[in-house]
């Protein structure tokens, strides 16, 4: 994600945390002082967030190291101030690995949660009057820390239970209704109760905490994207890469000029371009970097063509194309048959013009 900051690996798996994670410490910090707090109930109100969000990694990597029992890999895990969120591949499509994988992040905090009870003397804390509880709980100590630490994980299982799609809860509810239905069936209904608790979300949020809207924003959004790929997956079931790869495509060789890339850019609809040499593939000419090589009109098209690059089989299935996407994070590939040999092209815009077309047979 941009403007995050790398904090390593965990299990070959990116941690980093987003820039607006500062905010966050500030606000707390602000919170503090406003509340007549000093430097040890500031430092301990840090390390309770620093905590809180190891509690978050670890949750995040019980739904990672789950999906890669399944081969579904994980490429990074992000913190932002309203939580963790896991770049996974993609979900299991089969509804009991969906579910594993759903449930062993808010597992993780179960443990957590456990053995913050063995340390902690949570009885004695639950059994004194209000009052008491909270002069105990504003006195800054370790102890308290780890109250907390407790009371949030606990906080984490039951909010990510919530069945609001695309959050835990959410996808365990649609793993459970797909037993029992097709998966695109299930997904609708997921994401509009995922929209409800959304709007819920919201209006709460603006009555009593800000991140609640943050959050809200979020399920609403990734709620409808997710419900719109997956009935865009399940309508192109069944295609392959060559019912919608493009044919007539204009080929350049590397020693072309990047005017004549610019040429063509201009003279058609084409954005990118394969590079061949004597019929072998040899890179892509990507349309962001054309525009930025317009003022260098007279270089070569092999001194800016991108050598590393995928290709994919015309007897691919079609959502293969999908996968692709989403892991090298280009949308346009050349398409190659039987003997290896360039037969076309595929990409973003190609696709969603046989999803369109599609979508209008299957209205009539
Ligand atoms: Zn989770």
């Amino acid at each position: 994600m941009k403007g995050s900051l790398n904090l390593g690996r965990i299990a070959g798996i990116r941690i980093e945390v987003h820039w607006t994670f500062i905010l966050l410490l500030i606000w707390v910090v602000f919170l503090d002082i406003r509340r007549g707090g000093n430097t040890t109930s500031a430092l301990l109100n840090i390390a309770l967030i620093l905590f809180l969000f190891v509690c978050v990694v670890l949750h995040e990597l019980g739904h990672s190291l789950t999906a890669r029992k399944f081969n579904i890999s994980t490429k990074q895990i992000t913190l932002l101030p309203i939580g963790g969120v896991a770049s996974i591949e993609k979900m299991p499509e089969n509804p009991k690995q969906e579910l594993l994988v759903a449930l062993a992040g808010p597992a993780v905090n179960v443990v957590l949660a456990f053995l913050l009870y063995l340390v902690v003397p949570i009885k004695t804390y639950l059994s004194l009057d209000p009052s008491n509880l909270e002069n105990l709980l504003s006195a800054p100590s370790f102890q308290t820390l780890l109250f907390y630490l407790f009371v949030a994980n606990v906080m984490l299982v039951v909010f990510n239970l919530i069945p609001a799609f695309p959050m835990d809860g959410g996808r365990v509810l649609r793993a459970l209704l797909s037993f029992g239905m097709d998966r695109v069936k299930a997904t609708d209904i997921a994401a509009s109760i995922g929209q409800v608790f959304a709007v819920i979300f919201f209006v709460l949020g603006l009555l009593f905490n800000p991140f609640l809207v943050l959050i809200a924003l979020f399920i609403f959004i990734s709620a409808y994207g997710e419900n719109k790929m997956v009935k865009q997956t399940s309508m192109i079931e069944g295609y392959h890469i060559e019912n919608a790869m493009l044919t007539k495509i204009t080929l350049l060789n590397p020693e072309d000029k990047i005017e004549e890339a610019i040429a063509l850019t201009l003279a058609g609809t084409e954005k990118d371009f394969i590079v061949v040499d004597e019929e072998r593939i040899v890179g892509i000419l990507y349309q962001k970097d054309i525009i930025s090589h317009v003022k260098y009109s007279s270089m070569r098209v092999k001194e800016i063509m991108k050598q590393k690059f995928k290709t994919i089989s015309k007897k691919e299935e079609l959502k293969k194309f999908f996968d692709l996407v989403n892991k090298e994070g280009q949308r346009f590939f050349p398409v190659i048959g039987r003997e290896g040999a360039l037969e076309g092209a595929i990409d973003m815009h190609n696709v969603s013009e046989f999803l369109l077309i599609r979508s209008q047979l299957l209205k009539s």
